[in-house]
């Protein structure tokens, strides 16, 4: 989608650090880090968030968590948190969506 941030980096006109990739997602590190561990998979392609990607692409929804847990077991965290975040008033601001791998440091209940 055009000016979409996160197209733009599954097309590579836009710089991130590739973790892992797969045949529907990609895996970059989060540039603005909240754990050790903060990388962000989204599906290749466009979906504004996990609920229309759950409904129009239930392979590439399922692929998002299987690639966050390798992500996961490649950093050696065996604990970690998935977070997506749908709607700006649960703090989403990039409109392609992601999931959120946070591991690397205790993490509280409920969130911020
Ligand atoms: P959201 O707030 O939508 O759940 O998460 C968006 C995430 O994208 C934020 O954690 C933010 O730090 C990250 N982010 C924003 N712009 C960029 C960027 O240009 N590159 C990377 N790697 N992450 C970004
Ligand atoms: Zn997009």
């Amino acid at each position: 989608m055009e000016g979409c941030l996160f197209c733009g980096i599954v097309a590579g006109d836009v710089d991130a650090e590739v973790v892992h990739v797969t045949e529907r997602t990609v895996a970059f590190r989060d540039v603005n880090p909240q754990a050790p561990t903060h990388v962000l998979v989204v599906p290749r392609d466009h979906y504004a968030n996990a609920a229309d990607l759950a409904a129009g692409d239930p392979t590439a929804s399922a692929e998002l968590v299987t690639a966050a847990a390798a992500v996961a077991a490649a950093e050696g965290q065996d604990d970690y948190r998935l977070v997506l975040n749908t709607g700006a008033g649960a703090g989403q601001s990039v409109f392609h969506t992601h999931l959120h791998l946070l591991a690397g440091r205790p993490f509280t209940w409920p969130p911020g």
